[in-house]
């Protein structure tokens, strides 16, 4: 998971449209951020570990100065969490000095790292990216063109060279990527809520495989790729990951969410007290739930907002820390049959401790219900969910689940109501964390720091 923004708008301030695009877009990762801007063809990048308010003041971003800009916020899936890691890259190679940032992940990235014959800096897969553009001597959008048909996997890039914005979209589409306008200014961004947050306009999404090159002659865009039949929008970002005021293949994900809820009450009721959501991406859900089944609907648990989400932090140590620091239940679960309704079980240990919480405050029975199938296979395409292992549905009937977290009950909402609620067909999603049905071939060792040894 990563976020990603570009602008080309000579004459505005273009790093500080980039840092308030980042800032609609920090939930899409929280290691680290950056953004680089290019002035005359020179590029300045500025990329620390940390959130964007922690990385960038006034000071540091007035001194990012150019005609256009790219950002990026980081949520390690290849490579660790180190400052080496965090992006936008930038790669003075043997044609051009490239910088992008990258949201997705690929599953050659061992055989394009090798292919480039050099020692890299990073341990990510987005560098060899950066650096496959920069070695090309073919112009810029060629260049582009040819390192597109050499990834597989995921990749919304966006980024600049020769005082030229890009940005593309893999052949599958895995992670979003919108083109909007700011005056004619094009905006490329992750999702449209950092369209909205900027004030620029949605135009459309950028097509699988779909090139975009910004210069002073306007924006050019071509198929530089052909895309897969099928697309393979992440169904996770519908009901997780992305924002829920974006617009995702023209569904609003909070809309999206509440069907999911409403279906999971139909498929899954229960008799209780009250519905309540664990928040906050369980929220619209839970609205959705509270709706359909008519059992009212109240907070339950009351979420510190300024600690990072528990399921984005990467080590286990962190994430047992962090789920004390965030949830405190209100006193009205006392005596009550509650039902908490969330978006995923992925290892189950944050859940397990909000059953206990709840019934530590009282609660008399609390039923779980969750708005998307048991997870059950890892993600090779950008979101670092677990190994098989770790997930606790892989390998457990939804009744050992149930037993694991200690709720007096527990329902998934089934494939066909997830799919039915994100109003897309189901060839134009990728569901295989919840399939096994990959729709490229996967590495054999996926491992996020499979890279760190080679430094
Ligand atoms: S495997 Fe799961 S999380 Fe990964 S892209 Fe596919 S649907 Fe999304």
């Amino acid at each position: 998971m990563c976020g990603v923004f570009g602008v080309y708008a000579p004459g505005r301030d273009v790093a500080r449209l980039a840092y308030f695009g980042l800032f609609a877009l920090q939930h899409r990762g929280q290691e680290s951020a950056g953004i680089a801007v290019s002035e005359d063809g020179r590029v300045t990048a500025l990329r620390e570990l940390g959130l964007v308010a922690q990385v960038f003041d006034e000071q540091n971003l007035s001194g990012l100065r150019g005609g256009l800009a790219i950002g990026h916020t980081r949520y390690s899936t290849t490579g660790g969490n180190a400052w080496s890691n965090t992006q936008p890259v930038v790669h003075h190679g043997r044609a051009r000095t490239v910088s992008l940032g990258h949201n997705g992940n690929l599953v050659n990235a061992d055989e394009l790292r090798a292919s480039t014959g050099k020692t890299l800096q990073s341990s990510s897969d987005s560098e060899v990216i950066a650096v496959l553009v920069a070695d090309d001597q073919r112009p810029l959008a060629d260049a582009l063109a040819a390192t597109m048909e050499r990834l597989e996997g995921a990749a919304s890039v966006v980024g600049l060279s020769e005082g030229k914005l890009f940005a593309f979209r893999d052949r599958y589409g895995f992670r979003p990527l919108v083109l909007g306008r700011l005056g004619d200014d094009p905006v490329v961004a992750s999702e449209t809520c950092a369209l909205d947050l900027v004030g620029a306009r949605f135009e459309r999404e950028l097509r699988p495989g779909e090139l975009l090159v910004a210069d002073e002659d306007g924006v050019h865009v071509r198929q530089a790729v052909e895309p897969a039949p099928e697309g393979a929008l992440c169904i996770f970002e519908f009901f997780y990951l992305a924002r829920p005021d974006t617009r995702l293949a023209g569904v609003e994900v909070h809309a999206a969410r509440v069907r999911m809820g409403e279906r999971l009450a139909e498929e899954a009721p229960v008799e209780a007290d009250l519905v309540m959501p664990i928040p906050d991406s369980g929220t619209p859900a839970a609205v959705g739930f509270s709706r359909a089944s008519g059992i009212p609907f109240s907070e339950g648990l009351v979420k510190n907002r300024y600690v990072g989400r528990t399921f984005i932090q990467p080590e286990q140590g962190m994430r047992d820390q962090g789920i004390r620091m965030k949830f405190n239940p209100l006193a009205e679960v006392a005596g009550k049959r509650v039902v908490a309704v969330d978006d995923s079980i992925v290892r189950g240990s944050t859940t397990r401790q909000i059953v206990q919480m709840l019934f530590d405050a009282g609660a008399t029975e609390v039923h779980i219900r969750i708005s998307s199938p048991p997870v059950i296979s890892p993600c090779f395409y950008g979101i670092d969910l677990a190994s098989e292992e770790e997930m606790i549905a892989s390998h457990s009937t939804v009744e050992e689940v149930r037993a694991a977290i200690g709720a007096t009950s527990l329902a998934y909402l089934s494939l066909d109501g997830l799919q039915a609620a994100t109003r897309r067909p189901a060839n134009a999603l990728c569901r295989a964390c919840l399939t096994r049905e990959y729709p490229t071939p996967v590495p054999l060792d996926g491992a996020k720091l499979r890279f760190e040894a080679a430094l």
